[in-house]
């Protein structure tokens, strides 16, 4: 078995605090104007160029200007009639190519339309530039104009203890309160990995020092699609009373969001806690897992519901441990024995009709996602390196902690009892929290 090894990794934490003033108020509207303005200009000099390097070579695709003379010409034009510092232009020059960049990527991807990007949310982006932070007062000082600050304490906040030691990076002003992210970087010992395949239901995963786990999700996702039926109740109310109706739905979505981030929250830690030391892989979620549209609309609306969950999931992992994620493609479909690709798989079982590999589906799935994260081949050879015959044999590891969020519940009777639910009990040997599930 490997030894440990060592990740580091910058940190960072968003945190809000409550802050309103008439300055703020008046810099977030001459910032979303310009940022407007510096968009507009981008916009119309962009060119339109055939990228032949590509496959798809008959769509122009945009090149964002980025010589210095544009960016002269930008610059130069958003200081006239600027109230603010030379820094506050650049952050707005700088806020508007990520803007445009972010737009270019999903335009060439087909993700997004050819429609200039417009600026629908009060904000105002600061550069570190603009700012001076007093660690031991806890307090950021912001230059609005030569010579005119505001100062924003981040004193005696609910967070303070969570972010002792950690430095402060380019705050965002909104028009009632400041966003402050805080980095730092963190040292993890790993000397395990769990490769966590994203499914409707569960989220299975294979780890080659412990087999297979399984988290339930059940609860959560019946809490979503409660919400997201409810809110599609009040969407035939739009039309004959939209206000009531609007307000109704905010209220849902408010409540959604909070239930669900809750749960969620909670099946992070319970992951974290249960498997210390652990890199966490996962599939990249950006990259859509394909939604079959031949299938029904119930089953479609399940896997959306699913998906918001996993993305939450993830990145509350995120910040506990550390995470690396793969290409999600086939990792279901593909034999990992024979690198067979089974496209019209159907049903819970993989079965590889050229080698005779046959296995759950989604244990196939975390096998190959553990495996692309190796950079190995699908090969017998490699397969055997990290699966062992105990493994598949001995099936599924249920994973079963206090709150009764990841409890597989009710089906099967080979549970435990339930042992210890405080969270400090973190498993000084799995096997107390964990238990072998014949499949
Ligand atoms: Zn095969």
């Amino acid at each position: 078995m490997q030894g440990s090894s060592l990740v580091i990794r910058e940190d960072v934490r968003m945190y809000s605090v409550d802050f309103s003033d008439e300055r703020i108020r008046e810099l977030i509207t001459w910032y979303v104007k310009s940022l407007q303005r510096a968009i507009d200009e981008i916009w119309e000099n962009m060119e339109w160029k055939y990228d032949f390097k590509r496959r798809y070579a008959k769509v122009r695709i945009p090149v964002i200007p980025r010589n210095k003379e544009f960016k002269k010409y930008l610059r130069d034009k958003l200081m006239k009639d600027n109230p603010y510092t030379k820094h506050w232009v650049d952050a707005v020059i700088r806020t508007a190519y990520s803007i445009m960049e972010n737009w270019r990527k999903r335009y060439v991807k087909g993700m997004a339309r050819k429609k200039k990007p417009t600026v629908k949310r009060r904000f105002a982006r600061c550069k570190i530039t603009l700012m001076k932070v007093d660690y031991s007062r806890k307090t950021i000082r912001i230059t609005l104009k030569p010579y005119e600050y505001i100062e924003v304490s981040y004193a005696n906040q609910w967070f303070s203890k969570r972010i002792d030691e950690w430095k402060v990076g380019g705050v965002v002003l909104k028009d009632d309160r400041v966003l402050i992210p805080f980095k730092k970087e963190n040292t993890y010992r790993v000397n395990r990995e769990i490769a966590w395949d994203c499914n409707e239901k569960t989220i299975d995963g294979f780890s080659p020092q412990m087999g297979f786990v399984q988290v339930d999700l059940r609860k959560l996702i019946t809490a979503r699609i409660r919400y997201q039926e409810k809110r599609s109740r009040i969407q035939s109310l739009m039309k004959r009373k939209p206000k009531s109706a609007r307000k109704l739905w905010e209220k849902y979505s408010r409540r959604e969001r909070n239930v669900c981030r809750d749960i969620e929250r909670k099946i992070a830690i319970e992951i974290v806690n249960a498997f210390p030391n652990t890199l966490h892989i996962f599939e990249k979620l950006n990259k859509q897992k394909m939604i079959s549209k031949r299938k029904n609309k119930n089953k479609n609306l399940r896997k959306r519901v699913a998906r918001i969950s996993w993305i939450n999931i993830i990145r509350e992992v995120e910040m506990r441990a550390p995470v690396k994620k793969v290409d999600p493609y086939f990792t279901s479909k593909t034999c990992p024995l024979c690198g067979y690709v089974n496209k019209d798989l159907r049903g819970q079982v993989f079965e590889c009709p050229r080698c005779g590999w046959r296995i759950d589906r989604q244990k196939n799935a975390s096998i190959n996602i553990y495996l692309k994260m190796k950079g190995f081949p699908p090969s017998p050879n490699t397969f055997y390196r990290v699966v062992t015959k105990r493994m598949i044999h001995s099936g599924k590891v249920w994973m079963r902690r206090g709150s009764g969020v990841t409890q597989i519940g009710g089906e099967t009777n080979e549970m435990l009892p339930n042992e210890r639910g405080d969270e400090a009990g973190v498993p000084q040997s799995l096997h107390r929290q964990i238990k072998a599930y014949v499949g």
